[in-house]
């Protein structure tokens, strides 16, 4: 198919590197039956035919990725604090001996002072 009778302003699939599409082209110039040149029809840039391929063959999925990485300002990551995880039993602070009833075996040692 390609480079079969193509002529000066014929009309061909090419990739716009300013649409970001595949648009129509006009063919600007020829060189022994093969397209060099082509114009977008829609915003009229020129540029070497393309052969209506992208010029970037990556994962769409993967370039997302990367722009949405490149915005992100190092953000700090979320804290992790595993120590203090709410209401776990701490033995060292309020065991069983020193829960007293009567509550006076503290205040004696801490007036001391
Ligand atoms: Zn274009």
């Amino acid at each position: 198919m390609e480079g079969r009778c193509v002529r000066l302003g014929d009309t061909v699939d090419d990739y716009c590197s300013r649409c970001k599409l595949i648009m129509n082209h006009g063919v600007m110039a020829v060189l022994e039956e093969k397209i060099l040149k082509v114009r977008c029809h829609t915003c009229m840039g020129e540029h070497p035919y393309r052969h209506g391929k992208t010029p970037r063959r990556k994962d769409p999925l993967k370039k997302a990725f990367d722009e949405v990485m490149g915005k992100i300002p190092a953000a700090p990551a979320a804290p992790a604090a595993p120590a203090h995880r709410g209401p776990a039993p701490r033995p060292d602070d309020e065991g069983p001996e020193g829960h007293a009833p009567g509550g006076h075996g503290r205040q004696d040692r801490g007036d001391d002072e």
